[in-house]
């Protein structure tokens, strides 16, 4: 009977293992030796994986230059069956993510928009359809968009499609309809509104402007091309930002590092 080394093993067994394509978002890069790098992609297919490419810097290796912040590619790696890291074989890029020259705000908005998808989403737990919204927002900002609606955009239904939208229409303790009003109060801890009846002795709850409620609903609801072309006063954007900073703040369990940075998507 023939011995096989641990090395011949491994090459038999990556050769069964079947190669999986997916396109991907590269929202983080840690480097793991002096060539190699572990890279965590947000993939339409799969959702969230982390994988190791070997060789991941070398000029004219499989990756191709690939392998850079937030861009978009197509992947084919060996998925590991239990545990560990699986390995990126091939990489081929699709789109690099360009912020409009001069334009920190796309710049963080880019950076914000990896950190959502790194801490929101669990590892193959696929959603494509937030993909495709975070594909198309990474474009807009590539485009001298309005980053500071992009980012809403992008929260909103991250939010949506991961099922944590807050209740904006309907009281969130009793369902009860919130009819249009100068102050609405609004629960950080239950995450929605909540009515008269509902409001007295709750601890962290905000007071909202009828127009922030508005445009949290308009936004909630609407498509892209939308929330674009409206204009939000300055101090309706405020209580939108505010929030939003605590309910994503809320469900990731601690402040983004990026947070502060969104600031600078409010130019005028
Ligand atoms: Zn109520």
């Amino acid at each position: 009977m023939v011995e096989l080394t641990q090395s011949t093993r491994f090459a038999i067994f990556a050769q069964i293992m079947s190669a999986e394509k997916a396109t991907a978002i590269v929202l983080r890069l840690v480097d793991f030796s002096e060539s190699s790098s572990v890279v965590t992609f947000f993939t339409r297919e799969y959702g969230k994986l982390g994988a190791l490419a070997k060789g991941a810097y070398r000029h004219k290796g499989p990756f191709d230059s690939a392998l850079d912040l937030l861009t978009c590619c197509r992947i084919v790696f060996l998925r590991k069956s239990s545990g560990g890291l699986d390995l990126l074989t091939e990489a081929k890029l699709e789109h690099r993510f360009r912020p409009a020259a001069h334009n920190l705000g796309s710049l963080y908005a880019g950076y914000y928009l990896a950190e959502l998808l790194l801490g929101l989403t669990d590892e193959y737990d696929p959603h494509p359809e937030l993909f495709d919204v975070a594909a198309t927002v990474l474009e807009a900002l590539s485009k001298n968009d309005n980053a500071m609606a992009e980012v809403l955009f992008f929260e909103l239904n991250a939010l949506r499609l991961l099922g944590h939208m807050p209740s904006f229409e309907n009281c969130v303790e009793c369902g009860k309809v919130i009819a249009p009003k100068k102050r609405i109060a609004f629960s950080q801890l239950a995450g929605g509104v909540l009515c008269a009846g509902c409001r007295p002795g709750k601890r962290h709850v905000v007071s909202l402007s009828g127009e922030a409620l508005e445009a949290l609903k308009d936004l909630a609801r609407g498509n892209i091309e939308d929330v674009r072309n409206k204009e939000i006063e300055r101090n309706v954007r405020g209580e939108l930002r505010g929030v939003l900073n605590h309910t994503i703040s809320h469900l990731l369990g601690r402040k983004p590092k990026m947070q502060d940075q969104l600031r600078f998507l409010d130019s005028d």
